[in-house]
């Protein structure tokens, strides 16, 4: 059977796959270690399980208007006026099952067939394969560690063409935790809205800051950024719940009823339940994320110290998001184990195969020469797991 062009293109979640073979393997008994997932190893703070539970006792089980629950959409415009400067009406907001879901829908919303849109690379695994999904074509903006992973007005400049509709932009990023200053974003953000582009603002790190980094939203550069830029954010990171699906985007009105419209006839809005545990995770206490991105801290420095102790791994500390993003293509030029390996891939099977480490392949997120490595599980975890990939290279 001769499949449609989307079944034909769209790739597997390189970032979910190898997550669940970890899992798969853990579950046979094999005491495999898993620096795949970019899933917070925290629970769920408490307060927000119970508003949950609440929830389905007070008999919010029945379907939200499309676009959310007016309460959280309430609660989500005080969060990014109070935390971002942004205001937004209920009107401009868009509740999702997940940010995944906010972004494909504002994709297909901006996006026509033949229209390129600018990715920066290394990039989350998902912004191709939506953009290919809405029958666009990427368009990669390489850069390396040379650069700090981070683009320029000027190197954006030499990607747009007539054809350009959209620039994708992430910071804190993820894969390489990098995270760009209010200065480097308000020259590159100002540049494309000026140039006509719309931008897709993905903020879900934005909590996620070390040594005094800055987040700042770009929606708020201009007037003409208000009215180019879309804002995307979500639960997942900040309040580890990732499982319950729960994220946002929020601009121009045009825009959001239109993503809406989509969602009408996709997933008809996000879960109720989810919906009223995010007030209370946006209105409650904050105490959790300061001690999960401290944890996050004490386990960054240990990781990136470990990796550039080890001979052909070199790593840039990240200021965000909680992945080191090391470098490791001179590995490729030797035999591990008896064994040739030549990209990413390679190395990451091995180490999956014959040192029972699970690391994400750099090849999905634009980058070859690099791997992934979450450092969301626990110190233990880590330091046993930095032990096999150190000794396995020696052997
Ligand atoms: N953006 C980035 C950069 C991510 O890493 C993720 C990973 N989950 C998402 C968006 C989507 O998050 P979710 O759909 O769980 O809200
Ligand atoms: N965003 C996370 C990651 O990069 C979760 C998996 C996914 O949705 O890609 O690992």
């Amino acid at each position: 059977m001769a499949l449609s062009r989307i079944a034909r293109e769209v790739k597997t979640s390189a970032t979910l796959a190898i997550t669940a073979r970890a899992k798969q393997l853990a579950a046979k008994g094999v005491d495999i270690i898993g620096f795949g997932a970019g899933e917070p190893d925290f629970d769920v703070p408490e307060n927000v399980k119970n508003a949950a539970i609440k929830a389905i006792r007070d008999g919010h089980n029945k379907y939200t208007p499309t676009s959310g629950a007016p309460d959280l959409k309430e609660a989500i415009g005080e969060k990014l006026f109070k935390d971002n400067n942004l205001r937004y009406s209920p009107s401009q907001i868009l509740v999702s099952a997940g940010a995944k879901q906010s972004i494909l829908n504002v994709v297909l919303v901006v996006c026509d067939t033949g229209d390129e849109v600018i990715i920066p690379a290394p990039y989350w695994v998902s912004y191709p394969e939506m953009v290919i999904m809405a029958g666009a074509k990427p368009v990669f903006l390489n850069t390396s560690d040379k650069e700090n992973f981070k683009i320029t007005k000027d190197s954006l400049a030499k990607a747009i063409t007539p054809k350009t509709k959209l620039l994708f932009m992430n910071s804190p990023g993820n894969p390489t935790g990098m995270v760009y200053t209010e200065k480097e974003l308000r020259e590159i953000i100002c540049f494309a809205v000026e140039k006509g582009l719309y931008v897709i603002s993905d903020e879900i790190y934005e909590k996620v800051l070390y040594d005094g980094a800055r987040h700042v939203s770009p929606a708020t550069f201009n007037e003409e950024c208000y009215k180019k830029v879309i804002t995307v954010n979500g639960f997942s990171k900040v309040y580890s719940m990732t499982g319950w699906r729960l994220g946002y985007a929020a601009g121009p009105e045009e825009i959001i009823k239109a993503a809406t419209n989509i969602q009408d006839h996709t997933t008809s809005g996000a879960n109720s339940v989810a919906q009223k545990a995010g007030v209370e995770a946006l209105k409650g206490s904050q105490d959790s994320v300061v001690i999960m991105v401290k944890e996050f801290d004490k386990r960054r420095k240990y990781v990136i110290d470990r990796l550039n102790k080890i001979k052909g791994v070199s790593c840039l500390l990240p200021q965000g998001a909680f992945y080191a993003f090391p470098k490791v293509s001179d590995l490729y030029k030797r035999k591990i184990a008896g064994q040739s390996v030549t990209n990413s891939f390679d190395l990451v099977n091995l180490l999956l195969e014959k040192a029972y480490v699970a690391f994400v392949p750099g090849a999905p997120f634009g980058a070859d020469d690099y791997i992934r490595i979450s450092y969301a599980t626990s110190m233990v975890n880590i330091e046993k797991g930095m032990e096999r990939f150190e000794k396995f290279l020696m052997s």
